[in-house]
């Protein structure tokens, strides 16, 4: 049997959420959407607002859990929310976007449970107009009190900082040690940045061109020049070329996915060389890939502990911090949540995303103890 839209919001439901699933649809502009707000326990949910053709309910609540337990781990005051609206950005023109983006906005205006984000297919633009139509939105241009967290890289910030607790649990020392980051975008390039800063060498790098590798260690500012000016990094002349999926092979301590979901699987997994992953992208390792790792001795540091920078730097933006505040609380929050997770890890002797979705849920259960309700 066929199941509509009405059925399906309660087939996600669990003791966590969600909250609301809220669909929209405004004809005269061609607008199709869905918020979910999954649980709101903590403080008003923060999550982005993907635009893609392909979207669903389904994919929009998942996203929205990924935000309550990511903001739960990071100890934000806020819970988990994601919107999406069904639109092609690559097809979309900028009137068109515009008008689809202030519809949505509109439309959502008295969920004061939910602030929009930017994501995939939206950006600080974006969150410009949803700001002038609700007053409400994160990820903000500077000119409006925004803190651009790709700019500053606050992400790859988040990863150098799990990286720097996460070695004293595979005996390495950061000084030295070589780094591979697949994907050298706003996350990986920034990540390098950072690491490159507290000793450690970049050995190899990868973007959808192609894969540089130099055992002898690239020069990363050089190498950040050269993506800034519009370059991909096979026409880098330095270093050798080698093909997209070569980052695998190459000898290295700590091995950084940067790029895309789902990169290492139970058929690539022994080819990586590493001691430690500090997952960068968002689920870039399957769960029996990441099994496998462990069993291996390979440390790998959970999505949503180590790439939370980003959301951090969201935060800060929303309670009005500055540029410094926000780069300081992204130090001290990834840092003291990596070693939470890994001493409860150690202590379980369980997989690190274990122990932090046991972390993430105890927290998000914790603040549901202290409301009438319990996930709002
Ligand atoms: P980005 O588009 O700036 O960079 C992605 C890079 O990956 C690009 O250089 C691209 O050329 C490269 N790439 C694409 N496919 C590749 C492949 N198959 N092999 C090697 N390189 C490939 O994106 P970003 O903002 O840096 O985000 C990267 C990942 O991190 C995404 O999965 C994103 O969801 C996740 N993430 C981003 C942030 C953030 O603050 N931007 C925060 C948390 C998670």
């Amino acid at each position: 049997m066929k199941r509509t839209n009405l059925e399906e919001p309660f087939s996600f439901a669990d003791s966590l959420g969600p909250l609301k699933v809220i669909h929209v649809y405004e004809p005269s502009v061609g607008l199709k959407g869905v918020l979910v707000v999954d649980n709101v326990a903590a403080g008003p949910s923060i999550g982005g607002l993907r635009m893609a053709p392909d979207v669903s309910a389904r994919e929009c609540f998942r996203l929205a859990r990924a935000m309550t337990f990511k903001n739960a781990a990071a100890g934000l005051p806020h819970g988990g929310g994601k919107s999406v609206l069904f639109a092609d950005p690559k097809q979309t023109d900028e009137q068109h976007k515009q008008q689809l983006v202030r519809a949505f906005a509109c439309a959502l205006a008295d969920e004061k449970h939910y602030i929009f984000g930017p994501d995939m297919g939206t950006d600080e633009v974006c969150m410009a107009w949803i700001k002038d139509e609700i007053g409400r939105a994160v990820g903000l241009p500077r000119e409006l009190g925004g803190i651009p967290l790709d700019e500053i890289g606050a992400t790859g910030l988040g990863l150098a900082c799990a990286a720097e607790v996460a070695v004293k649990y595979c005996d390495l020392d950061l000084e030295a040690a070589r780094v591979v980051v697949q994907g050298f975008g706003a996350v990986g390039k920034h990540a390098a940045r950072f690491l490159s800063e507290r000793g450690a060498i970049l050995v190899g790098a990868s973007d959808s061109s192609g894969t540089l590798h130099d055992p002898s260690g690239l020069d990363v500012a050089a190498l950040i020049a050269h993506k800034d000016a519009g370059n991909s990094l096979s026409q880098w002349k330095e270093a050798k070329v080698l093909p997209l999926d070569a980052t695998l092979d190459i000898d290295c301590e700590i091995w950084i996915p940067a790029a895309r979901p789902d990169v290492i699987d139970e058929a690539n997994v022994d080819r990586l060389k590493t001691r430690l992953i500090i997952q960068g992208a968002n689920i870039p390792v399957t769960h029996a890939a990441e099994r496998q790792l462990h069993e291996r001795g390979v440390l790998s540091i959970p999505d949503f502990i180590a790439n939370a920078g980003g959301v951090i730097c969201a935060a800060m933006e929303y309670a009005g911090a500055s540029e410094a505040a926000a780069m300081q609380s992204i130090e001290e929050k990834v840092r003291r949540n990596t070693e939470d997770v890994l001493k409860r890890a150690r202590e379980e002797r369980c997989l690190p995303r274990e122990a932090a979705l046991e972390l993430a849920t105890s927290r998000v259960e914790a603040a549901m103890r202290t409301r009438r309700w319990s996930v709002f």
